[in-house]
């Protein structure tokens, strides 16, 4: 199942937006954020002014392009949405900032992925609301500046560290989206079941929350494979017995890990004797990039307590072993 919301299909797309919530009642869990966006919605409110702008960082598939939605919609401005790749030029930017109203969001997805000029010139526009552009080109060129209507930049990363220093510095809102519990992601799927027209049973739904990495994106994408082995198998009705049917026929892991986690793990028990091991040689040994990593995977792995950092490097726990049906060979520590 996809995480990664550039792989998704058109169809899966459609599906995520048409049970996506568009107001902050609907929106479950991250509670002390929540908290802490109301306020400084309100505020923004009462002053008439922009919002300041906000950085959503955590993993793939826990509601970063939602909540910003949200926040537009709460603010009650229009909200323009780009990512990182797509801003080629200094003048792509121009054109999208000279667009806004007064007060409006543009919403960056992935701007880890800005290109250098384009960060810069992102600089002044984020701090005094205005771009130097040049036009002609050779003896006539010139610079010219913009003064632009105040705006809100909402930037979405599941790389915080790959952003630069001053480009961090520049958001005054820092909200680092966490992984929910089971009893949240159960709520989002009977949520998403009711306005897909799809009976749930709660045990049903929590046993899809339990397996979903802690992942809204995951989640809804269970509920819609396991839907339809109710609509062939059953009578369209998702009760326990065809949900574990389907996620045992859908190979989905007991625990909810991904493939890329089971890999993390046999590696660091079967080519490292269960760590310590550093990040980097266990990033060579998957195929992945340190960053990602670290950044994606591990704090997920993490939480569940199947690794732990140590000084000296990562460790997988016994519960790691359980999982991979294994046991502790001679490995110290574990
Ligand atoms: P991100 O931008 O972090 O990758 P999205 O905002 O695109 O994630 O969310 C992925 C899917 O999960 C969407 O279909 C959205 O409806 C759902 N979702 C995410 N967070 C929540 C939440 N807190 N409550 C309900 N649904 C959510």
């Amino acid at each position: 199942l996809n995480t990664d919301k550039t792989q998704l299909s058109a169809a899966e797309k459609e599906y995520e937006n048409s049970i996506r919530p568009k107001e902050l009642d609907e929106f479950s869990g991250q509670p002390q954020l929540i908290e802490n966006l109301i306020i400084f919605i309100k505020a923004a409110k009462i002053r008439g002014e922009a919002l300041d702008h906000v950085l959503f960082h955590g993993p793939p598939g826990l509601g970063k392009t939602t909540l910003s939605r949200i926040v537009a919609n709460e603010l009650g401005v229009n909200i323009r949405e780009t990512s990182g790749p797509v801003i080629e030029k200094p003048g792509d930017l121009a054109g999208l900032l000279t667009n806004l109203q007064p007060n409006d969001v543009l919403f960056i997805d992935e701007i880890h992925r800005l290109s250098t000029v384009v960060e810069e010139y992102l600089y002044a526009a984020m701090e005094d609301y205005r771009i130097d552009i040049m036009i002609d080109s050779g003896p006539n060129a010139r610079s010219i500046q913009l003064t632009l209507n105040p705006f809100t930049l909402i930037g979405a990363t599941t790389r915080s560290g790959l952003l630069t220093a001053p480009l961090l510095s520049r958001f005054g809102i820092k909200s680092r989206l966490e992984y929910y519990h089971a009893e949240t992601l159960k709520k989002i799927i009977q949520r998403s079941a009711a306005i897909l027209n799809t009976a749930i049973s709660t045990d049903a739904a929590f046993e899809i929350a339990r397996r979903s990495r802690g992942t809204p994106r995951i989640a809804n994408g269970l509920l819609r494979r396991v839907r339809d082995f109710a609509q062939v198998l059953n009578d369209g009705t998702i009760d326990i017995g065809i949900t574990q049917h389907a996620l045992r026929a859908l190979n989905v892991d007991e625990h909810g890990l991904d493939e890329m986690d089971n890999r993390i793990l046999s590696a660091i028990v079967e080519k490292f004797k269960g760590g310590p091991v550093g990040l980097t040689t266990i990033a060579t040994a998957v195929g992945e990039e340190p960053g990602t990593l670290e950044e994606v995977y591990e704090p997920f792995l993490i939480q569940e307590g199947f690794i732990q950092r140590t000084p000296r490097g990562r460790e997988v726990t016994l519960k790691a072993y359980e999982h991979l049906g294994k046991k502790p060979g001679n490995t110290s520590g574990t």
